[in-house]
Formats: C-alpha cells, structure tokens, sequence
C-alpha cells in the first residue's frame, strides 16, 4: 500500500511498536511489567539473583537481574568488567495511574455486585469510564508466599446517561472519586476475592492482602491514516520500560569497546515501582534498591568504599518516561517555542526548577548517544503557567549523586486509561538508550 504521508513508521518501527504493544497487554500491573522485563531477559540470557544470597565476582560480572516487588535491575558487564568500570544505567517506572482495590473490595447497590476502589496515582478518572477493565496484581496467602493474578476485562464503571446529567456537556463530567468511581462486577451476590481466587488458582480463605489494580483491558492497537499511531494503556511508562529491557538485550548480545574516557562500562537498567504516587517505598526510587544493588555488584568485582566512590562518580543515568507531545487542540497550553511532536523522537526534558534533573552536561551525553544512534531528539519545557510534572530522575539523583539527564517518548492523553503516542518513537528510544548504556 502507498503511504498516505511521507513520515508513514519503517516496517521496523511497526514491529517495535508492536512488541511495545505485547509488552504492555503482558504487564497489567507493575509486578507483571517487573516478571515480563525477567521473562524476556531470560530469553537473552540473564539469570536471577536473589537479594538474600551473596554475589560472587562471577554473578557481577555476568547478565543478571534482581527483582524486588514490582521492580527490577537487571546488568550485563562487558568482558574484563573490574572495580574501576563505571555504571552506565537506564531508568525507568512500572506502576501507572489506576483504581486501585481496597483491603475489602466487596460492594454492591440494586442488586449489583461492584468493587471497592481507591485512586492510584493520577489518572484522568473520566477514561475509565464505560471501558472493559481487567484486575491484575499480586495477592499474598496465608502461608507467606505471593501470586500474580490477571483476569479477562469483567468490570465496568458505566457513565450516568445524559438525560439524568443534562449539563455535562457543558459543564464537564464532574466524578466524585468515591460515590461514582466504583465498577460493576457482576449481579448480586458475585464475590470479587472468589473471583480472584479462580484466575489466580488458589482458595479463597488463602488469600490475605491484595495489590490489584483494574486497568483498561482492550487490545493495544495501531491506528492512524498510515497507523502512525499506538493507541495503548500504561504507555507511561511502559514505553520506557519496554524501550531499556530492549536496549539492555541488543547492548549484551553486541561486542563493547573501552570509551575515550576509559575502560566500557558496566550497562544497568532500572524500572522502579510507585513513581506515580512519589516513590517513597522500599522499591520506589526514593528506597535503597538500585544503590544496594550498584554497591554490591562493585563490592562483587572487588571494589572497596573508596573505588566505589570514584565509580560513582564517573557514572551516568538516563531516566526514561513519556512526556507531553505539543496537543493541536490546546496550543496555548504549551511553551510557544519548543513544542514537542509525535514522531520526532525522545525528548530530552528540562525544567529550571529540577524537576527534571537534565543540565547542560547531561544534555551533551544524551545529545551524543542520541547521534551515534542515528536518532533524532528533541526538546521538552512547560509553559510557565502550566506546572511541571516530575519523575524518578532528580530523586536518583539526590540519592547516588551520578549526572542525571531525563528524557522520553511523547504522549498525547497522558494518564487516560488509553493514552497515544507515535508508531516510529519506541524504536527511537530503545536505539538512544543503547548507544547510551554502550557509553
Ligand atoms: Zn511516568
């Protein structure tokens, strides 16, 4: 078929977008993004580490991965790997805005069976709305272990009819998040946990805690006059997650060569859980995991407080996640220069109060990586009246004091259960963050 434009996406930024796509329909919640990041690092030849057990130099200087809850560090050393190789490291987020369940999630109103739920996040609550939605997430039984749970789309928050809310296309559909926010199950008297129980395949007297969010459950799909577009939920920040998993594999499959600046770095990807309510958890980017990690692999390779701080030192991170592409209905709600598109690859994000931890610096690295990849980037600035969002980038920073540099794809619908971005950008991104992790 012709393309109807001269940027119609190269049959490989299809099948990247496309396995994005995949990615995301096989991580419905941040501890199923976490295990689908492990599945396909096995696949490519990383092993797990346990954080309970001692690492030898040979598990550091291997392709390995850690989980902890819904997060995951995964890095591959390059041959010859010692205590004076620096950290060139990919992070990212696996937790996206979502109803959330509560500890007793039962409900249930003329004749109705519904579910109890609390807000995750901030999502745009109105596209949850008359959507199909799957529960997916982890639930811990009583004998101490945990099980990922996922259901088909059973549940559904159906929007009041317009003859009962005769102004709401005046004035807005205004959502009480408690009264109106909670999804219809089944009829009377179907049970939630039951129903968790039987697609999780354990008893329902088992079950004693729940992380389990509903999520939109349509397919990802193409779309567009030359399906120029993905139409998908949790593209933030999945797209990134997908994007360093992707670009730590190719990076390990590859050959590495010593850098101008020294010996080839040791190539790490992190995606923590709960950057959309602050990251302030034990495997938020606020908490000890990527640190622990970084400080053991060196301690592994012989390192000892004093090479650590050196390599600390000479290490970089990139923090991937989706930022605002320019919104053709809303010009004036973006900055009047720099205005972000679709399509035209990652954006490096820069905000002067550090909201973005990007400086000068770091903008040279990614701008560097960026062409070696053959990539294009871009840049991001809010408007001043408009205030800025933040990300796992400035906290990383605070806490292991490496250069930090935030980028990531454009979106449109940020935070809707079904957001956008450009078919051609996931591919962009994984080629930058490559040549990035490749130092
Ligand atoms: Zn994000």
């Amino acid at each position: 078929m012709t393309p109807f434009s001269a940027s119609a996406p190269s049959p490989r930024a299809r099948a990247a977008a496309l396995d994005l796509g995949a990615f995301v329909t096989a991580a419905p919640s941040s501890f199923h993004a976490a295990r689908e990041a492990a599945r396909r690092l096995e696949a490519a030849g990383f092993t797990e580490l346990h954080e309970t057990t001692s690492w030898g130099s040979a598990d550091a200087a291997g392709n390995r991965y850690v989980l902890r809850d819904g997060s995951i560090i995964a890095w591959s050393a390059p041959e010859g790997a010692d205590a004076a190789s620096p950290f060139r490291i990919v992070g990212s987020h696996t937790d996206s805005p979502a109803l959330k369940l509560k500890p007793n999630p039962q409900l249930g109103a003329e004749g109705l069976a519904q579910v109890g739920v609390e807000i995750y996040g901030g999502p745009l609550l109105n596209s949850w709305l008359d959507r199909e939605l799957r529960m997916a997430g982890r639930l811990a039984l009583t004998d101490g272990s945990s099980v990922l749970v996922d259901t088909p789309g059973l549940l559904r928050i159906p929007q009041l009819a317009v003859h009962l809310d005769r102004a709401v296309n005046k004035d807005g559909v205004q959502l009480d998040p408690q009264r109106h926010m909670q999804p219809i199950l089944g009829f009377a008297p179907s049970d939630v946990l039951e129903i968790l129980a039987h697609h999780a395949g354990v008893a329902r007297r088992d079950i004693v805690g729940l992380d389990v969010v509903t999520v939109d459950a349509q397919a990802t799909a193409l779309f567009g006059a030359d399906e120029e577009f993905l139409a998908s939920g949790r593209l933030d920040n999945l797209s990134s997650v997908h994007a360093e998993v992707e670009a730590l594999i190719t990076v390990a499959r590859g050959a590495r060569a010593e850098t101008p600046d020294g010996p080839a770095p040791i190539a790490v990807m992190v995606a923590n859980d709960h950057e959309e309510v602050g990251s302030a958890t034990r495997s938020g980017a606020a908490g000890p995991f990527l640190e622990d990690v970084l400080v053991r692999v060196h301690a592994a390779l012989g390192g000892d407080e004093s090479s650590r701080r050196q390599v600390l030192a000479s290490s970089m991170v990139l923090s991937a996640d989706a930022g605002h592409a320019a919104h053709p209905n809303y010009p004036e709600r973006h900055d009047p220069v720099t205005r972000p598109r679709l399509g035209e690859g990652p954006m490096l994000k820069i905000n002067a109060q550090q909201r973005y931890a990007t400086d000068a610096v770091g903008i040279a690295a990614f701008v560097a990586a960026c062409e070696r990849a053959g990539v294009p980037h871009q840049h991001f600035v809010s408007n001043n009246a408009m205030p800025c969002g933040s990300t796992i980038g400035p906290i990383t920073a605070t806490r292991l004091g490496m250069t930090t540099i935030d980028v990531g794809i454009t979106l449109l619908s940020m935070h809707s259960a079904r957001e956008m971005c450009a078919t051609a950008d996931p591919l962009m991104l994984q080629q930058a963050c490559a040549a990035f992790l490749r130092g």
